[in-house]
């Protein structure tokens, strides 16, 4: 077996002659490596109701408080700045678990109001979507993400530490219903039980319709307990999906900015056929096609996943900066942003926050 197509440059190089210190003041929002961010990731919530052990903790995670969360206010006047004046096209929202934030419709129906508009999505545990995909469809959201690991229970169960299988099921079921088409199922694989989960998982979204997302796991656990040898690598799942009997063939389509590189691939045994995405954050970076920027739910800015620095713009609101103050120091982050998450660099450190406090 041999993985033809995986991967990008890892490393962009910088701009010619480009001043490290100076964003352009217009434009769009471009890095000092010439890549241009339009797709803005919106965590509204660090909180969650799993415990993905690739992600929390079981216990003992602290939580924001209150008031150092974003208002619904500050937010919408985040988005709003983003699109009219950044050039984001795409929003994202994403935790911890964004359906546990209330006032999710509410600000999925600003969004969509925001010329031009920008693609709406969520990236969801699945686990309350059942009693909101309709209602979200209608304030404007345009697709989701479910993650779901595995549809085992005992899997499902070691891996999210909690017994909520069937509500996920139930969740992605109503997505469909609801039209947040295509729906994208993430995986993060366990290092043990991964490779027997994915078959299963597999030919239920092949069943659904549903684009299954194989996605690395990075080292961003809130316990630090990420070893690169465990993890499951894009190639094990390819040569596992050929060994249980599936065709797969790399999508001729241009990947673009997408994470995920796909594969058309079919189900020998029933003739079924459908796309699955590989997501080689950590054995093949993309960072050189990256248009991606991260606002936590207390406000922070992150350039990158794994960036350590943040830029503080709930202080700016807070502090009555007006909207081309914030605009320039959104620039001016963007700026900043490194050539690459490093995971593979012999000095890596591991971000302080965890992935639930970043927004994935
Ligand atoms: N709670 C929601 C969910 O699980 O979909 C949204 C937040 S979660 C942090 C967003 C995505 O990040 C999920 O698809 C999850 O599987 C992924 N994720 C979390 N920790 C990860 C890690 N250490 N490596 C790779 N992906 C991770
Ligand atoms: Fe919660 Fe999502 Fe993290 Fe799992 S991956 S613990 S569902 S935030």
């Amino acid at each position: 077996m041999t993985i033809t197509t995986l991967g990008v440059p890892s490393v962009p190089h910088r701009i010619d002659g480009a001043p490290s210190s100076h964003a352009p003041a217009t434009g769009p929002l471009v890095d000092s490596y010439g890549r241009i961010a339009t797709d803005l990731r919106v965590s509204l919530t660090d909180r969650c109701n799993l415990r993905c052990t690739y992600c929390m903790p079981a216990v003992g995670l602290p939580w924001l408080g209150a008031e150092q969360l974003l208002r619904t206010d500050e937010i919408v006047r985040l988005l709003g700045i983003a699109v009219t004046r950044l050039g984001i096209t795409k929003v994202r929202f994403t935790g911890g678990e964004p359906l546990l934030a209330k006032h999710l419709e509410d600000v999925v129906a600003f969004t969509a109001t925001l010329q031009p508009r920008p693609e709406i999505t969520l990236t969801t545990n699945g686990v309350l979507l059942a009693e909101r995909a309709a209602s979200l469809a209608r304030a404007g959201l345009n697709r989701v993400n479910v993650s779901l690991d595995s549809v085992d229970e005992t899997s499902f169960a070691a891996i999210s530490r909690r017994h909520r299988l069937a509500d996920v099921l139930s969740g992605l079921e109503a997505a469909d219903r609801a039209g947040l088409r295509p729906v994208k199922v993430n995986a993060v694989l366990d290092p043990r039980t991964g490779l027997d989960d994915v078959v299963p998982l597999m030919r239920y979204c092949l069943r659904h319709d549903f684009q299954l997302r194989i996605i690395e796991q990075m080292p961003l656990d809130a316990g630090h307990q990420w070893r690169r040898a465990d993890a499951v690598t894009a190639g094990d799942v390819l040569a596992q999906l050929r060994r249980h009997g599936f065709a797969l063939e790399p999508d001729p389509v241009a990947r673009g900015a997408s994470p995920a590189e796909l594969w058309r691939i079919t189900d020998t045994a029933t003739g079924s056929t459908g796309m699955v995405g590989l997501i080689a954050s950590v054995s093949h970076p993309f960072c050189s096609t990256c248009n991606r920027v991260r606002l936590t739910a207390d406000g922070q800015l992150r350039s990158c996943l794994f960036a350590n620095e943040e830029t503080d713009l709930r202080g700016l609101l807070r502090g009555d900066a007006n909207d081309a103050a914030v605009e320039a120091a959104w620039r001016t982050a963007m700026w900043g942003k490194p050539a690459g998450h490093g995971i593979n660099d012999p000095d890596f450190v591991q971000p302080r926050r965890p992935m639930s406090a970043i927004g994935g």
